[in-house]
């Protein structure tokens, strides 16, 4: 079985920092990319508030310019996905892809969270030309336009009155006749002239044409009609899901199945197994801040090995 010092797990801005603090403290290090390799800014269209980019980036070329930096210290990028892992015993195991199962002293978990999508066809058919999980990301494309969001969470209420900073109009589809929002949440929406509460509508589907997104057909459930906006942005604020799953039977989660660290460190409940960037963090979730955690997990890792392998 191949035994590796540092496995990374997970290619967004939290893996790829830590392998590139890792490599530069002389500790071999392996970086499996997971399922969608380079993580969620490959999904975006520009970035434009990651510090040093001053006329913005494409989120695609970003992540291989991470990746073209660890690679540069010695970090070897493999495709791959954990399946199952064993931390039961020293050294920690990892199943990649289902097959062969892979021994390390030391796991940083970075496989990030995935913004949940509502399923239609439509939404698959204008991510990044009109669709995003990301107002922080993305809304500024859409200055003096009109938008939608969708959810009745304290994501797309803050989603919605950022939005609602820069567009023209913003809708707010809510399925119930409640948000479920924090009250202050509620205020700042309910206070904000031009967002525009949709109670009770669930989307039909998204439309558009060549060019990205013109509107959204939905189902006025109140009234039991079906009614279309134009639109030029359509924002999921449903909830996201830390990609946890395959760790569950050794390290701690909370209630949604982020992984719980130590104070402000990313030391697991597990020794020598740390986690860093969305998959442990439900509230900053954006790019910098996972690279700064992917650089305390190399940090953490390091002491760790230094003190325990
Ligand atoms: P939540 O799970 O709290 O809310 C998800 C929302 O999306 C709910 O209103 C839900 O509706 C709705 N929804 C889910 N599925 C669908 C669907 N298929 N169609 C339509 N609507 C749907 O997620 P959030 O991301 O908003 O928040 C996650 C956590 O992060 C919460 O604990 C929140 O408090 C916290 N948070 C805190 C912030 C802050 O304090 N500044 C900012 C952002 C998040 P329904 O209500 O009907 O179930």
């Amino acid at each position: 079985m191949e035994k590796i010092q540092l496995l990374i797990l997970g290619s967004g801005p939290a893996g790829y920092t830590a392998a590139i603090y890792a490599c530069r403290a002389g500790i071999q290090t392996v970086v499996y990319e997971g399922l969608v390799p380079g993580g969620q800014l490959t999904q975006t269209t520009d970035i434009e508030n990651f510090p040093g980019y001053p006329n913005g980036v494409n989120g695609f070329q970003m992540m291989e310019d991470f990746k073209a930096q660890a690679q540069r210290f010695g970090a070897q990028v493999r495709y791959g996905l954990a399946t199952r892992t064993d931390f039961s015993a020293r050294p920690l195991r990892v199943e990649i892809d289902g097959a062969d199962w892979v021994e390390a002293t030391a796991v940083i978990i970075a496989t990030g969270a995935s913004a949940k999508y509502l399923g239609l066809p439509s939404e698959e058919k204008f991510k990044g030309s009109g669709v995003s999980a990301c107002a922080t990301c993305d809304g500024f494309f859409y200055k003096g336009k009109d938008v939608a969001v969708v959810g009745g969470g304290d994501t797309a209420c803050e989603e919605a009155t950022y939005l609602a900073g820069m567009c023209r109009k913003v809708y707010l589809i809510v399925r119930r006749d409640v948000l479920r929002a924090s009250k202050a949440m509620q205020e700042r929406v309910f206070n904000t002239p031009n967002i525009e509460v949709l109670w009770r509508h669930r989307t039909r589907e998204i439309l558009g044409d060549a060019n990205g997104v013109t509107g959204v057909s939905l189902d006025n459930d109140a009234e039991g009609t079906v009614v279309t906006k134009d639109i030029d942005g359509f924002f999921l604020a449903i909830g996201h899901h830390p990609n946890s799953e395959v760790f569950q039977p050794w390290v701690e989660v909370d209630e949604q199945g982020y992984i719980i660290t130590e104070g402000k460190s990313c030391r697991t409940n597990v020794p020598g197994v740390f986690a860093a960037g969305d998959v442990q963090d439900p509230t900053y979730r954006q790019a910098v801040n996972a690279a700064a955690a992917g650089c305390r997990a190399a940090m953490d890792a390091e002491r760790w090995m230094a003190e325990n392998a």
